[in-house]
């Protein structure tokens, strides 16, 4: 079938808008139909040329939720119509990491997701003739994607897509993280606030942190993070001259979780550096530019600070979103507060530049 999708056809150009070819899903994929999708500053790291997973030309796009519309060979969980949530991590519960239990990567369908192809080595989608590549296995600026079964979490069908897409990562990611990393009466800063920053906010205030410090470059996103949770917000180069100084002072010797949601190595080193010796923890969340390393001091660990990291909020997307998803009904998770924009197809480069500029927390491009 044809459907409209958004196509990086290489690095540092325009996404064009143009319809694909999608061939129906073999065996083991699903056939979704996308209700809408948003924007995660991962998908900009592959238009800029700086995602080490990305094979041009790609389909990015990988925060979306949609409706089953075919089921290939042997698929047993999904049928048509159920509502799902493509996952750029799958869970498939049976490889070493999924039988591990202590992990949320699996590692099945990595090698393949990360060529931009489907299990198989082949890409289901086609421009004219040339093959076009899958992102992050999901695809979600395409009217239509195939998706492996053990990659689609299915969820509740009065959650509302148009809202719920955010859980395909921005709200999962940030809310999960939180939630794995802080304990009540925790001081926790948290660099960056854009979709993954704004929701470690809220989900250090659900898990009862005491102060919740926000820094960014850019003061527009302030607003929201304050009612979120944010007790405190510094400007770097503004506001303070040295964040991690400012933080010391305010936290009496460091913050005990600091989150990192910028993919700035500087800003890695800097949530190191805040949290409090012997027992801080520093956890990585941003997307660094493909094959960069960062340094820091080895005292800091040997005294008993950590550096962790966080993918897609440590949550098992089959078996432990559709909960998420139930505290959102409950009201317990807000989503709409951060969806600062609604675009359609056509004004997705728009959307990422309304990201770069750092003046939207949220855009969703909307298909229906
Ligand atoms: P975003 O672009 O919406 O927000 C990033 C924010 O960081 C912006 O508000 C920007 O002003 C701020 N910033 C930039 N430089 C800064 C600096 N030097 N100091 C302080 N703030 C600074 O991005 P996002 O969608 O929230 O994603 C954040 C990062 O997390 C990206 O690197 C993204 O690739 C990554 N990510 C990781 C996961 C994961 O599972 N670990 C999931 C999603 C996104
Ligand atoms: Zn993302
Ligand atoms: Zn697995």
């Amino acid at each position: 079938m044809l459907s409209p999708a958004a196509i990086c056809v290489a690095p540092n150009q325009l996404l064009e808008i143009d319809d694909v070819t999608v061939e129906g899903p073999q065996a083991g994929e699903v056939l979704v139909e996308i209700v809408a999708s948003g924007l995660c500053h991962t998908d900009l790291t592959a238009l800029e040329g700086i995602n080490a997973s990305s094979v041009y030309p790609l389909i990015p796009g990988h925060e979306g939720a949609g409706r089953v519309v075919e089921v290939g060979a042997g698929v047993a969980t999904l049928a048509r119509g159920d509502h799902v949530i493509p996952l750029y991590g799958p869970e498939c519960g049976e490889c070493s990491m999924c039988r591990s239990k202590r992990t949320n990567l699996c590692w099945t369908i990595k090698p393949t997701r990360d060529h931009g192809v489907m299990p198989d080595g082949s890409s289901r989608f086609r421009r004219g003739q040339e093959p076009v590549h899958h992102f992050m296995g999901t695809s979600t600026l395409s009217r239509y994607t195939v998706v492996p079964e053990i990659a689609l979490a299915k969820i509740r069908k009065d959650a509302p897509l148009d809202k719920v897409c955010l859980f395909g990562c921005g709200v999962t990611t940030g809310v999960g993280a939180a939630l794995t990393h802080i304990r009540p009466g925790d001081n926790v800063a948290v660099f960056g606030l854009g979709g993954i920053g704004v929701n470690i906010i809220q989900g250090a205030r659900i898990a009862g942190a005491a102060r919740i410090i926000g820094i960014d470059i850019s003061r527009s996103k302030t607003e929201l993070a304050r009612s979120y949770g944010m007790t405190d917000f510094l400007v770097p180069g503004e506001d303070v001259p040295d964040p991690v100084i400012a933080i010391r002072d305010l936290t009496g010797g460091g913050v005990d979780v600091a989150f990192e949601c910028t993919g700035v190595l500087k800003v890695m080193r800097q949530s190191l550096d805040c949290c409090v010796p012997a027992w801080g923890k520093s956890v990585l969340l941003g997307v660094e530019p493909a094959g960069s390393e960062l340094s820091f001091p080895p005292v800091q660990v040997r005294y008993g600070k950590s550096i962790l990291g966080s993918y897609f909020g440590g949550v098992k997307g089959r078996s432990e979103l559709p909960a998420l998803i139930d505290r959102f009904m409950a009201g317990e998770i807000d989503v709409d507060r951060q969806i600062t924009h609604r675009l359609t197809l056509a004004q997705v480069n728009e959307g990422f530049e309304l990201m770069r500029s750092g003046r939207s927390v949220r855009s969703v491009v909307m298909f229906e």
